[in-house]
């Protein structure tokens, strides 16, 4: 299975300018990692400048950090999966811990995101984890259920699921490979029993929360994910470029 590394910029950084020079210098970057899938998710304001400037890159794919679950119409201040289709997006990451927590986003608003972005033509990455003091089961199989409520087997095909603890994520704590693990195993399970077992193998399980240079390497070996989602390194460039070259090395 192709790896896969995602940046979620959040609403980082604070200028048009600082963009362009974040995203030129992780473009320089890419070359580290060209057996790995690379999906940049920056505030989709900076979307067009970005995009005049990214480099022909097979493995190299925009994505956005949220859409709305209805195509158009008055939803004042949203943006829709068409949109972000037509924008140039090919992911979308859906219940983000911080848009669950802040924004009061219900697993059914996501689970409405996730029908909506398949309608588009857009690749989800529906994000499940639990928060300190929860029991990572009960909470994950929650959301996955939740998530996928009537999600057609053709729909969960283009689907990415990223494990992020929130008490992992921009903490500096991040989860041992071993419970990451325990995780992505429990996480094919669920999806099995919704699924059957050769699509919940085909679907890509990614962790999140805390990645940096030292760990990164550890979630692939030891954790058998298939990916990462990476915040608040995605926004160092020399950093990033160290995680990609660390994956780079495990897939000769
Ligand atoms: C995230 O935003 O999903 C994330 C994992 O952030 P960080 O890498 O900063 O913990």
């Amino acid at each position: 299975m192709t790896p896969i590394i995602v940046a979620n910029w959040k609403m980082n950084p604070k200028t048009f300018k600082q963009a362009e020079l974040l995203f030129a210098n992780l473009a320089k970057q890419f070359f580290l990692a060209s057996k790995a899938d690379i999906v940049i998710c920056p505030p989709m304001i900076f979307l067009p400048v970005l995009k005049s400037k990214a480099p022909q890159l097979k493995n190299f794919f925009w994505g956005a950090q949220n859409c709305h679950w209805e195509r158009f119409g008055a939803y004042t201040g949203e943006i829709s999966a068409d949109l972000l289709k037509n924008a140039g997006c090919r992911y979308v990451i859906i219940g983000h811990s911080e848009r669950r927590e802040y924004l009061k986003e219900t697993d059914e608003m996501i689970n409405w995101k996730i029908q909506a972005a398949f309608k588009a033509g857009l690749r989800s990455i529906l994000c499940v984890g639990e928060k300190e003091g929860e029991e990572m089961a009960l909470t994950v199989e929650k959301q996955i259920r939740s998530g996928l409520k009537n999600v057609s087997s053709d729909a969960a095909k283009n689907l990415l699921i990223a494990y992020e603890p929130v008490w992992a994520i921009g903490s500096g704590q991040p989860c041992s490979p071993d419970d990451a693990m325990g995780a992505a195993l429990f996480i094919k399970r669920v999806l099995t029993n919704l699924y059957d077992r050769r699509l919940a193998e085909e679907i890509k399980i990614i962790y999140g929360g805390s990645v940096d240079v030292q760990n990164a390497a550890a979630y692939f070996i030891e954790a058998k994910m298939d990916g990462l989602l990476v915040g608040g390194v995605s926004l160092m460039a020399k950093e990033f470029g160290r995680i990609l070259k660390s994956i780079q090395q495990l897939y000769p």
